[in-house]
């Protein structure tokens, strides 16, 4: 009972003196003070009615008069009393918000209202104005007290307001505010089963009907009520088994046809809003699809798309849809990668172990119980915690809390004489120079020269076009396709003199390109000319722009790469090379509506199928593997390419191909006249992991639109969605002067799709749908053949290449080693690079200067999808071999221990992710298997053998790509920003800490355009202990130790912001991050590393602004997922999200709630909140 004091103001008004009044006589309540009871409400009442400061006066501060109102509320048993309480509350939480209605309810005034609406209930026949004025205040209520819901229940008041609604249905002024509070009530899924029970779905459709002007507040009321009620499966079921949803679908066709000029938009959305919980259950769906709700709502949001008011509900149209739309089918016979490479022994655990436990004829495309029916479990067993669940998911569980796992130490550890063997790949620290017998730079391969493989005939190009391959190799029968294989198509005239152009346009166009003029249209590596209808492929004379390529090199070194599927044709653009555009290439602007475009476009296939051509016109699975083996433990045998294409003649069709290094393409449908559905191949040991793509594509019609859709993507989002394009790269524009990749692509997209996913390749969830990525192109030239890739491709090849010309670049001055660091499982060679300066003499003082000098290690490529990581390698690379002053003073510096490709055969292969092994090897740093992960397994014993000879590195980094970010930007490991991150106990913060890891990404933020600070994050995540940049920091002890990403896409920020980024800009960057360890190393010599009081640490701290970082840490992203952050850009994403109140930004901050999750795609989870 609530007993409060009124404020004694001695200038009282008179509202304040009639509540102190009231307060007297409730606190001695006498039979006699009835009517002054009633009188004193009465003429409060009578003065907040007529005086808007009384209002204010009653719920001032300290004023005491909630208290006493509501006091008097629960007294009194006098009718006119009650409502003229109820009355000056109504008045009082109609104005002011939010804040006197919270008033209200911290004094317990939900649980009086509702206690005195049943106890009212209790003796009939109701009194009609108190039960109004009731139903009024908790609707005002409901919304503010988060415990609404369940005190409503445990009143029993629920079943008061369904039998007022039962027997009011045609007293508007009654049925409105009972039906809001009914649908603020059912916001409870444990509400909403009961008022299910009672009947409350039966009254909804008796209010509800077709189209008419008339109570259409109401009608809105009610729909919103019943959209409640359905969101329980209990619900759902019960109307569908009672033919709702056709009723429904009736009605929403009714008000489509009716509401012409558009003025019920809401309650259209609304009955769309019934449909949708509706068809959360299976049982719902079901009856979508026989009521012919596809078809009905695909008919009405065709007509309504061209206003653009009507959005909401196509949007919510296309949502229903998609959900309904039949689950397919990923069209191939397995999801386990086409190729197999057999391992040395298989993984005792994890997803490699797995795919091999797997027992034959298991069907891991689909699952029987993919229609996540869990979801659709009862309500019934809700707890009653749930509706506060919703705001207390900020923390994230992955940032490692254990100080002792965030403290520097030395674990596993080899024996010293274990190490000893990494001594032969340092041996810059045991020569004396004595002799000067430093080795000019060598070649690098091959491994093993004695492989049959490497004196296999390779084949240019690789296009079953062209030059036939007969035009290549030494001797044609060997590799020539047996019997007319579709490798034996008629050439196409690319292999002609491009159509009307002479020496003279090939000479001009090349002139072009090359600043001198001094061009070469005949290529050096000229085919031999077969006379006749064959005339030589030009190559583009590309040497004075890409001095590190070479296209004879470039073949040698393909000879002596060694693929599983045994590839023998190469790609264009990898033998010609490519130079970088000096185009801005901008970042696309999103049309609005694409997404929208697309998927009714998909859902046309469903509606008009006879449309649909189906075609296969390009299949990895089909003809060409004879000797298809499929996992049998330990006994599977490696495939053996048989020659055959895979590709199917078909006249008029796109014709594919991807059977070069690097390429990604497993099967391509041709499903419209110009539209292709395209399928990657999974990573090798692998049933997933596809994102890198790289295929080619020939007998295009120019001038025409195709569409593209890659239909078995897996990442929840990509900057496809944010302006990123594809790149394709012309051959007849590469024979014509333009050796390029390029930005292509319209109508890009990427969204969920309706292929389900089995759970076995995500990570046992189930219920999962692919995405597709559709982008649309218009070709040039006819009988062009072009290649498209994910970004712009860099095959180990190339590598191999590049090192071979720049170790030709090296000088007397510089000191060059490249060594072979180990063999992969696939046999080929991980390349390791020493380079510095060389000493300036033999004598003692310069050896020690150069022995002295900090390492730093780099490498690249571990990912094998993230080629721009690579391009920044080469840029790297490059300045560390040019003769600028610069670069000497760098050599002169440091020592260099560079791996530019820590994962080869994933590069080969055209992995995304994954090593032959079929496992990420940045997730295995800790405990890296020599057979299995040999290259991770050499690099850190190297990493511990240079700590064992205390050569610990200074600075550790390893180049990534980013496909969700923009810019680039570092992850470094820091205990303190860890800690603070957790908001455990922050006196563990006393604990000292260097911040010299921030100077390097400080340093590279000023000086790399790309570069961005903001997007830097120093936290260690549990999730990431095992890759190089934790191990090193840890287990090693390097400090400095990170993790770059570049952007797959473009920049937001600095003087890229707004372009795609590109080579040259990828290039700069490794150059950028040389002349930033250069400037480093003036604040790290060996002094001053031991000196903290030194000048030039303070420097150091004021470049780093160590005030700055506690702001800067509170912007850094991080995630549970890989290296990809959560994705806070904004996107037309709204027909991805299942919830029609679309994650608004603003909403979720103001409420510090978390930002919807874009990972999450939960299709069918609602949450049980009453906000
Ligand atoms: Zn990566």
């Amino acid at each position: 009972m609530n007993k409060p004091k009124m404020a004694a103001e001695k200038s009282a008004s008179r509202v304040l003196m009639l509540l102190s009044q009231l307060e007297r006589l409730n606190e001695e309540p006498k039979v006699s003070d009835k009517d002054a009871i009633r009188q004193i409400t009465g003429k409060i009442l009578h003065l907040i009615l007529t005086q808007e400061k009384t209002r204010k006066e009653v719920v001032s501060k300290g004023s005491g008069g909630m208290e006493v109102i509501l006091s008097s509320l629960e007294n009194t048993r006098d009718l006119q009393t009650t409502l003229n309480v109820l009355g000056i509350l109504n008045e009082l939480l109609t104005v002011g918000g939010g804040r006197r209605t919270g008033v209200f309810v911290s004094k317990g005034g939900t649980a009086i209202l509702l206690q005195l609406l049943v106890s009212s209930s209790k003796e009939p026949p109701a009194n009609e104005e108190l039960m109004f004025l009731i139903h009024s205040l908790l609707v005002k209520v409901g919304p503010k007290d988060k415990k609404f819901g369940v005190k409503a229940r445990l009143n029993g008041a629920l079943n008061v307001t369904v039998n007022l609604v039962k027997h009011n249905l045609h007293n508007h002024k009654l049925l409105l505010p009972c039906l809001q509070v009914l649908r603020v009530y059912s916001s409870n899924l444990v509400n909403a089963v009961s008022l299910g029970r009672s009947g409350a779905l039966e009254i909804m459709f008796d209010i509800i009907g077709p189209f008419s002007k008339k109570s259409t507040t109401l009608l809105k009321v009610t729909l919103d009520t019943l959209a409640a009620l359905l969101k329980s499966g209990m619900n759902a079921r019960r109307a569908v088994d009672r033919g709702y949803l056709p009723t429904l679908l009736a009605i929403y066709q009714d008000w489509h046809r009716n509401d012409t000029r558009h003025r019920h938009v809401v309650i259209r959305k609304s009955i769309l809003g019934c449909i949708k919980n509706l068809t959360n259950i299976k049982l719902g769906r079901k009856a979508f699809i026989d009521a012919s709700g596809m078809r009905i709502l695909y008919n009405a949001s065709t007509e309504c798309l061209p206003v653009r008011t009507l959005d909401p509900l196509v949007n919510t149209s296309s949502l229903i849809m998609r959900k309904c739309f039949p689950k397919n089918r990923l069209p191939l016979p397995t999801i386990k990668s086409v190729f197999l490479h057999t391992l040395p022994h298989i993984p005792a655990g994890g997803p490699v172990a797995q795919l091999y436990n797997q027992p034959p004829g298991v069907d891991d495309v689909v699952d029987e119980s993919d229609e996540n029916e869990a979801t659709e479990v009862d309500t019934e067993n809700d707890t009653e915690n749930e509706e506060d669940e919703a705001g207390h998911k900020t923390q994230n569980d992955d940032i490692e809390t254990d100080i002792n796992k965030l403290r520097p130490r030395q674990i596993n550890m080899r024996p010293f004489d274990e190490l000893r063997v990494y001594e032969h790949f340092c041996r810059e620290y045991t020569e004396n120079f004595e002799d000067n017998d430093f080795e000019s730079p060598r070649s690098f391969f091959p491994l093993s020269s004695d492989n049959a493989e490497l004196h296999r005939p390779i084949i240019i190009p690789t296009t079953p076009t062209s030059l036939g391959p007969q035009n290549r190799c030494s001797a044609p029968g060997d590799i020539l396709p047996p019997d007319g294989s579709p490798l034996e198509l008629d050439s196409i005239s690319i292999s002609k003199r491009p159509d009307g152009k002479s020496d003279c346009d090939l000479v001009y166009s090349l002139g072009r390109l090359v600043l001198d003029g001094a061009v070469n249209g005949v290529s050096e590596d000229g085919p031999q000319d077969e006379g006749g209808e064959q005339a030589d492929l030009e190559v583009p004379d590309t040497a004075a722009l890409l001095p590190l390529h070479d296209p004879d090199i470039y073949l040698e070194m393909v000879k002596s790469t060694r693929s599983v599927p045994a590839y023998t044709e190469v790609a264009y653009p990898d033998y010609f090379g490519h130079v970088a555009l000096n185009l801005r290439e901008p970042i696309l602007e999103r049309v609005y509506g694409v997404q929208r475009m697309k998927i009714f476009q998909d859902i046309e296939r469903l509606i008009h199928p006879s449309d649909i051509i189906d075609k296969v016109v390009y299949d990895l699975d089909n003809q060409r593997f004879k000797g298809y083996h499929r996992y049998d433990g330990h006994n599977c045998t490696a495939f053996k390419i048989n020659q055959i294409c895979p590709v199917i003649d078909n006249g008029e069709s796109l014709k594919f191909n991807s059977k070069f290094e690097s390429g990604n393409l497993r099967k391509a449908i041709q499903v419209r006249k110009f539209e292709y559905d395209l399928i990657l191949n999974s990573d090798i040991n692998s049933n997933h992991y596809h994102q890198w793509f790289y295929f080619e594509v020939g007998n295009m019609r120019p001038g025409v639109r195709y569409r593209f859709n890659i239909i078995n993507c897996e990442k929840s989002n990509s900057q496809f969605n944010y302006g990123m394009q594809v790149l394709m790269y012309s051959v007849h524009d590469a024979i014509n002067g333009r050796p390029q990749w390029v930005r292509t692509g319209s109508d890009i997209c990427y969204y969920k799709n309706h292929f389900s996913r089995s759970s076995i390749a995500a990570g046992g969830q189930k219920g999962k749908s692919y995405f597709t990525m559709t982008f649309t192109v218009t070709f040039q030239h006819k009988d062009d053949v072009c290649y498209f890739a994910y970004h712009y491709p860099y095959t180990y090849s190339m590598l191999k290449m590049h090192l071979q010309k720049l170790s030709a670049l090296g000088t007397e001055k510089i000191y060059y080693r490249q060594e072979d660091l180990c063999e992969t499982l696939g046999g080929n060679s991980c390349p390791l690079l020493t380079i510095t300066a060389m000493p300036e003499s033999s004598s003692n003082d310069h050896i020690s200067q150069f022995r002295s000098r900090p390492v730093v290690f780099l490498s690249a490529r571990v990912h094998p999808g993230e080629t721009n990581s690579s391009w920044v390698m080469k840029g790297t690379l490059e300045f560390l071999m040019s003769c600028s002053p610069q670069a000497q003073s760098l050599r002169e510096s440091y020592i260099f221990k560079i791996i530019p490709m820590l994962n080869p055969d994933g590069v080969i292969n055209g992995n995304h992710r994954c090593s032959l092994s079929g496992e990420d090897l940045n997730r295995q740093w800790q405990n890296p298997n020599a057979e299995l992960h040999p290259t991770i397994y050499h690099a850190k014993s190297l990493l511990q053998y240079l700590r064992a000879t205390g050569k610990t590195p200074l600075v550790f980094c390893d180049y990534h790509g980013h496909s969700r970010k923009k810019n680039v930007f570092m992850y470094g490991c820091s205990i303190k920003e860890t800690v603070w991150q957790t908001n455990v106990n922050t006196s563990t913060c006393d604990l000292h800490e260097d911040l010299g890891y921030r100077t390097l990404p400080k340093l590279l933020s000023q000086m790399a355009p790309a570069f961005s600070l903001s997007s830097c994050s120093f936290v260690v995540e549990r999730s990431k202990e095992a890759t190089a940049r934790v191990v090193v920091w840890r287990e090693i002890g390097v400090q400095r130790s990170y993790t770059m990403e570049s952007t797959l896409c473009g920049c937001d920020q600095g003087k890229y912001k707004g372009l795609q980024i590109g080579t040259n800009e990828l290039e700069e960057m490794g150059a950028q991050f040389c002349l930033a360890l250069l400037r480093l190393r003036r604040f790290t010599s060996p002094l001053e590393l031991h000196n903290h009081n030194s000048h030039l640490l303070d420097v150091e701290n004021d470049l780093i602004d160590t005030r700055s970082i506690p702001n800067i840490t509170s912007n850094t992203t991080y995630v549970l997922d890989e290296d990809e952050p959560a994705f806070l850009e904004e996107v037309d994403y709204s027909a991805e999200s299942n919830d029609e109140n679309d994650p608004d930004p603003e909403h979720y901050l103001q409420d510090n709630h978390v930002l919807p999750d874009p990972n999450s795609d939960s299709e069918f989870s609602h949450q049980d909140s009453l906000n």
